[in-house]
């Protein structure tokens, strides 16, 4: 029997927002869920000590792209698998590698049998198909596994968005028959993703033809490539009510702070996004009263947490001014402490809708977070 099944807790009744439970090879995990990026198999700057006991992260994303290239998925899997390889206990969801080899400049040729391009780090051509990202995959042994599809940028026309739709239905058809030959132990779970660009009809037609596969999970991909961000949600908003209620769904590269009750709102169980780590090492830290911008000189000998109301080690511990001096010095305990604070932030925005979902309250939190006012209590500091 398969390790991996999702059951829903709560539902709330007005919005359709789920509370559930993902039951992986790694640990359950609680949804909706916010999913920390590690693309080189770490969430930059973050022990993973800190990130299971610290942050409690139950399931985090690595980059298949990234990890093939280097080290290796061989190697990887010689040395155990990548959770044994980062030291990681809990949950991992690969990507397919399709969003980085279409963001890369050195993509090369796109062919309905996969898609050609050039290796970053050393100029090597690479191929991939949705047969390769799939034994990629398996070899690094994530928990969840998503098929090959095709990155848009954005805008396309509708006739460009209706070819690549219809190459990523291909794609997973051919990804999940290999798929089904290879995985033997049943304990992880590939995912299809609906594709269509910003055109409903298209993320329409895709969701259906994908429903033919009966995965176990679906996820909603091609946003956060430069469209409004309306536009990423209105398309979630098309696309997710097509999907199985019974399976998770996953809208990828999502995501600030005040979006997460919105997404959730629209039936999204799992979300992920390199915002609040890349925006931590950039200074910019999310806090219950909004962004707070480090380096400001308003915070030189501002001795409180950053965010007063946070419970994470970094505003337990210490100081706007102290992490003002280091993000100043260039200090690397800047990035640690600045990542653990955003992560925490995201984490708990997610704890506290899901708690909202089970105790029925969820409309009157997704109300507050339209309106602008503080997901979380309020920063009594200002
Ligand atoms: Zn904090």
């Amino acid at each position: 029997m398969s390790a991996f099944r999702f059951e829903i807790e709560a539902e709330c009744p007005v919005t359709g927002a789920r509370a559930g439970l993902l039951h992986t090879a790694h640990g359950t995990i609680e949804t909706p869920v916010f999913m920390p990026v590690g693309t080189q198999a770490t969430v930059k700057g973050v022990m993973q000590r800190d990130l299971e006991h610290d942050l409690d992260a139950k399931i985090i994303l690595a980059n298949t792209y990234h990890l093939f290239l280097r080290p290796g998925h061989e190697r990887i899997e010689r040395l155990g698998g990548l959770h044994k390889f980062m030291a990681w206990p809990r949950a991992i969801l690969t990507d397919s590698g399709g969003f980085q080899v279409f963001s890369l400049d050195s993509l090369r040729k796109v062919t309905d049998e996969g898609v050609l391009f050039h290796s970053h780090l050393n100029g090597d051509a690479c191929f991939f198909t949705p047969e390769s990202t799939v034994d990629v995959q398996l070899a690094l042994g994530s928990d969840i596994q998503m098929m090959l599809d095709e990155c848009l940028p954005y805008p396309v026309t509708h006739e460009e968005a209706t070819a690549s739709m219809r190459r990523t239905l291909n794609w997973a058809r051919r990804g999940w028959e290999h798929y089904r030959k290879r995985e033997k132990g049943l304990n992880s779970a590939l995912f299809p993703i609906v594709q269509g660009s910003m055109f409903p009809d298209l993320r329409r037609s895709c969701a259906e033809e994908l429903l033919e596969l009966e995965a176990p999970g679906y996820a909603i991909g091609g946003l956060s490539v430069g469209e409004p961000r309306h536009l990423s949600q209105e398309m979630t908003e098309a696309t997710a009510p097509l999907l199985p209620k019974d399976r998770p769904r996953y809208v990828m590269g999502v995501g600030m702070p005040e979006e997460l009750p919105q997404y959730v709102a629209k039936g999204i169980d799992m979300m992920d996004c390199v915002l609040p780590s890349r925006n931590a090492r950039n200074g910019y830290l999310f806090t219950s009263a909004g962004k707070l911008v480090i380096k400001q000189a308003q915070y030189v000998e501002d001795e409180r947490p950053v965010d007063s109301s946070c419970g994470c080690y970094t505003c337990q511990t210490h100081s706007r001014a102290y992490l003002r001096h280091l993000f100043q010095s260039g200090e690397i305990l800047y990035s640690t402490l600045a990542t653990i604070h955003n992560v925490h932030h995201y984490l708990d925005i997610m704890r506290h809708i899901r708690q909202s979902i089970v105790l029925g309250n969820f409309p009157e939190l997704l109300r507050a977070s339209a309106s602008g006012s503080a997901l979380l209590e309020p920063d009594v500091s200002r």
